[in-house]
């Protein structure tokens, strides 16, 4: 914290025109009714028999896979675009997932988190959400492995991705404990200088690249809010090599503002944005850069969301991540999920059970 935060200003949009849009969705008060016999769920990174991520699936075996589970809109199975297996065995056993919540769609125990991208492979449900605050109500130590991933896609630029999840104490204790999620994707970026090297210190190049395979450069941060990278650019002058990304930043109905970030400048460690945060459900962006040797620049998203409480689907947190239906968001939350992460990180909140804390 505390970096660089030159370009937090793009992001002051507008407010939306007609503040009667943003009303809370009606909760639900159906009690859900549990099924006596436990049915098995998949992992929230297995879309396939022989999927997964390195975490949960190294050598890419056989394991439980039920397409039922997902929603008929999103058709066959297709593979999930995580990168190629690893030789060897999993460290661990994949978890399994028994869950006694109503199987009916309509419900919406089975509905997954949208993709925030289209080849990182990975959509918790509501019965995941459930699974972990259940057993921490119980008195259980949460199954948060069951959330936690990481994989690399073999796409172009090559996408390094994880998931991770905490629980965090609201005001009213453990009953009110809520699950947060941090998704983190880096990618590399290089403009092509050709024979250019800083040793070159009278030659002057540049180049700029379109980006980045259609397709790749969306990032749906949420359901309203779209982060695309459209172009980077490298130079060499001077003997100095600097780049540059550009990059636009769409709220739905609100518009969109251009950004740039270019290494001119710029200090040792990540350059980091902020400013990317939902009034219409519980999500924050973080954008980041870092210039590293040999002139690539590592690009770092990371969106961070609150999934309620996991005890009926109609949860208003849970519903507004996962279908968009949108609530009128408390400016003074935002960076809430992040802050939560980087606390955790930092060894803070050590000692703290019942506030939340594990990992
Ligand atoms: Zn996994
Ligand atoms: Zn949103």
């Amino acid at each position: 914290m505390g970096k660089l935060n030159r370009l937090s200003q793009l992001f002051n949009l507008k407010p939306p025109p007609s503040p009667t849009t943003s009303q809370p969705s009606p909760l639900s008060t159906t009690p859900l009714v549990k099924t006596p016999h436990p049915w098995e769920g998949n992992l929230p990174c297995v879309f396939g028999p022989n999927d997964g991520c390195n975490l949960h699936n190294r050598p890419r075996a056989t394991i439980f896979f039920d397409p039922l589970l997902f929603p008929p809109s999103s058709g066959k199975p297709k593979p999930s675009g995580n990168h190629p297996p690893v030789p060897g065995p999993s460290p661990n056993a994949p978890p399994a997932i028994h869950s006694h919540l109503p199987q009916q769609p309509h419900l919406g125990c089975l509905t997954p988190l949208p993709r925030i991208h289209k080849s990182v492979p990975y959509a918790p449900a509501f019965y995941h959400v459930a699974l972990v605050l259940d057993a921490l109500r119980a008195g259980a130590a949460p199954p948060l492995g069951i959330l936690s991933c990481a994989a690399a896609t073999g796409a172009n630029p090559r996408l390094v991705w994880s998931a991770r999840a905490c629980v965090a104490g609201l005001d009213g204790g453990m009953a009110s404990s809520s699950l947060l999620l941090e998704y983190a994707v880096t990618f590399p970026l290089s403009a092509d200088l050709g024979d250019w090297d800083p040793s070159m210190t009278h030659a002057r190049t540049y180049r700029k690249e379109v980006l980045i395979g259609s397709g790749y450069r969306d990032f749906q941060l949420c359901p309203h809010m779209m982060l695309s990278f459209r172009s980077h650019w490298g130079a060499g002058k001077d003997g100095v090599r600097t780049a540059g990304v550009k990059f636009v930043y769409a709220v739905r109905r609100e518009g969109e503002s251009k950004g740039e970030w270019t290494s001119e400048g710029s200090t040792e460690g990540e350059e980091e944005m902020e400013g990317m945060c939902c009034g219409k459900c519980w999500t924050d962006g973080y954008l980041g850069f870092r210039m590293v040797p040999g002139g690539k620049v590592v690009v770092s998203v990371r969106v961070y969301k609150d999934l309620g409480q996991g005890l009926h689907p109609s949860d208003v947190k849970f519903v507004s991540v996962a279908t968009g239906a949108e609530v009128e968001r408390r400016e003074a939350d935002f960076g809430r999920m992040r802050r939560r992460f980087l606390e955790m990180d930092e060894g803070e909140t050590k000692g703290e059970e019942g506030e939340g804390g594990w990992i």
